[in-house]
């Protein structure tokens, strides 16, 4: 008897299928010889798995230039019209659901003010999904995988909402049973910054080269994270949370978090707190926090103290971040990064002299990108990724 953890050749053969259509991913158009010369795969063992993947519509192939009085060269690429998923993002006040193919590629979108109760919820988005299928036309109109992004605790095992600061109600909402139930469509529920965190990992130029790094989203009130370790997304023991590094705490005698304990990181580091080492006397938004942004731009020297302040903060917690994971790279998005002239040096300088040295860059997208199309390469990821053992 085979045990579960043994690798079957059918294992192996899905294994290399992951590993030949992220290659087809990131070198297309690319031939059957060009996949076999890049990972040691006989040709003919590429030519079986290529055959089965052009047969389920992944994949399709274009004629090249004849190459002398030789055979005129296939080319394969992934077939967009193949596979389509769809991606959902939660905000507090909007919600964003995008229908997108093999390539990540977001085809339509739609949006709705998000409710107050997840049942209601629930109803606005069979509505957004009704038009995207309908403006998906009478082709593709299957949907593969659906895939939310919560900006709250979640347990990724049972696609359960544990805790939404934002959101009190939707706290011990069953989002992925419902939504199976309503839709009809395989679901995952995941954190927002960890669905960021994969999507940064697969917007990387090194595609799968990034193993050990660290995403930060610098938000309004609070921060999110994320962290890769040896090329795995750590979620927790329990699938419930983990890299919640914003609630690291740097002063036992701070403000009141709302995590229950006193000065977490995050009080220190958020749009908020700049606004305070600017403004004291007036209220923090969201839309005057564009005051201190284009101040600080324009030299003004108390908007650039007050980043300055946030900077010196941000590089505190990063050393020590970086002192228990020794990332290769740390990622940062959030507004913040707007001014990251103004906020790199510290950061730079706190780690300079770190052993491991990482890289500290902005993210590639803005972090509302970052969560909608990281839901989406999550739900398409269970193409892209091999079979785990065990
Ligand atoms: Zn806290």
């Amino acid at each position: 008897m085979v045990s579960p953890n043994t690798a079957t050749p059918a294992t192996v053969r899905q294994v290399n299928r992951a590993i030949l259509l992220n290659l087809i991913r990131t070198h297309q158009p690319v031939s059957r010889i060009q996949l076999s010369a890049l990972t040691g795969i006989y040709r003919s063992n590429v030519s079986f798995i290529v055959e089965e993947l052009i047969q389920e519509g992944l994949v399709c192939e274009k004629r090249g230039k004849p190459e002398g009085r030789g055979r005129v060269p296939m080319f394969l690429s992934l077939n967009p019209d193949g596979f389509q998923v769809v991606g959902v993002s939660i905000r507090a006040g909007e919600t964003v659901s995008a229908v997108a193919d093999l390539t990540g590629r977001i085809r339509q979108s739609t949006s709705f003010r998000t409710p107050k109760s997840p049942s209601a919820w629930l109803e606005h988005f069979r509505t957004a999904l009704a038009r995207l299928r309908s403006a998906a036309g009478p082709g593709p109109g299957t949907f593969h995988h659906l895939c939310v992004s919560v900006p709250g605790m979640v347990n990724q095992a049972s696609g359960e909402i544990l805790w939404m600061n934002a959101l009190p109600n939707y706290s011990g909402y069953k989002l992925r049973d419902a939504a199976e139930a309503a839709t009809g469509i395989a679901t995952s529920v995941a954190n927002d910054c960890h669905l960021a965190t994969t999507c940064e990992r697969w917007l990387d130029n090194t595609a799968g080269d990034l193993k050990n790094f660290v995403f930060l989203e610098v938000g309004d009130v609070g921060v999110g994270a994320g962290m890769i370790v040896n090329g795995e997304l750590c979620t927790g023991h329990n699938s419930t949370f983990a890299a919640e590094f914003g609630h690291m705490v740097v002063d036992p005698s701070g403000p009141r978090c709302n995590c229950g304990r006193k000065g977490c990181w995050e009080l220190f580091i958020c749009d908020r707190a700049t606004w305070g080492y600017y403004d004291a006397t007036r209220e923090f938004s969201a839309s005057r926090f564009a005051e201190v942004i284009q101040a600080a731009k324009a030299g003004d020297r108390k908007a650039v103290r007050a980043f300055q302040k946030t900077a010196a903060q941000l590089s505190l917690g990063i050393s020590n971040i970086v002192m228990v994971l020794n990332p290769e790279v740390v990622v940062l998005a959030g507004r913040v990064t707007e001014v990251w002239d103004l906020i790199y040096p510290s950061m730079a300088n706190a780690v300079g002299t770190l052993p491991g040295k990482p890289q500290i860059r902005p993210a590639r997208m803005s972090a509302e990108e970052l969560f909608l199309h990281g839901a989406i390469r999550h739900a398409l990821s269970g193409l892209f990724a091999a079979p785990q053992l065990g």
